[in-house]
């Protein structure tokens, strides 16, 4: 399969997840191999996040905006807290930078599809942060990257 598709088959697949998941009220064996198909061994070190409920929500308060902002924080095995943000296939880990971006041998890390499918799934912890948290975060980021 040609890597640039990738791309646009994940998000596309997420979509195939929402409507599924929102039809059926749990994970079909035809979203498991889609997911499998495409994210490979990166697909159980996911759903093991997701198990251990190391996804939490963090609703922005006093943002700017009206609607509702929230970023994604998923702690590793390690204990390591990654910062990840709605369906951006971007993560801080060293499989990202390694595996994702350098060698383009997957299509992404455990992070990012364990905090993406937690969202449909609805199986993440959650909590407010305020706007203040939220810009110390980013700045963060910006810092380490
Ligand atoms: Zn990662």
């Amino acid at each position: 399969m040609e890597k640039r598709i990738i791309p646009f088959l994940i998000d596309n697949l997420f979509d195939e997840i929402e409507n599924s998941f929102a039809e059926h009220k749990r994970i079909t064996d035809d979203i498991l191999m889609s997911l499998y198909g495409i994210f490979d061994k990166v697909l159980n070190t996911a759903l093991e996040l997701i198990e251990s409920n190391a996804v939490t929500i963090m609703h922005i308060k006093n943002c700017y905006t009206k609607t509702d902002q929230f970023i994604f924080q998923v702690t590793g095995n390690s204990q390591t807290s990654y910062i990840l943000f709605y369906r951006i296939n971007y993560c801080q880990c060293k499989f990202y930078q390694e595996k994702v971006l350098y060698s383009n041998s997957y299509p992404a890390c455990k992070h990012y599809l364990a905090a993406n499918l937690a969202h449909i799934w609805n199986k993440y912890r959650k909590f407010e942060i305020d706007f203040d948290v939220y810009k110390e975060l980013i700045k963060n980021i910006m810092i380490k990257t």
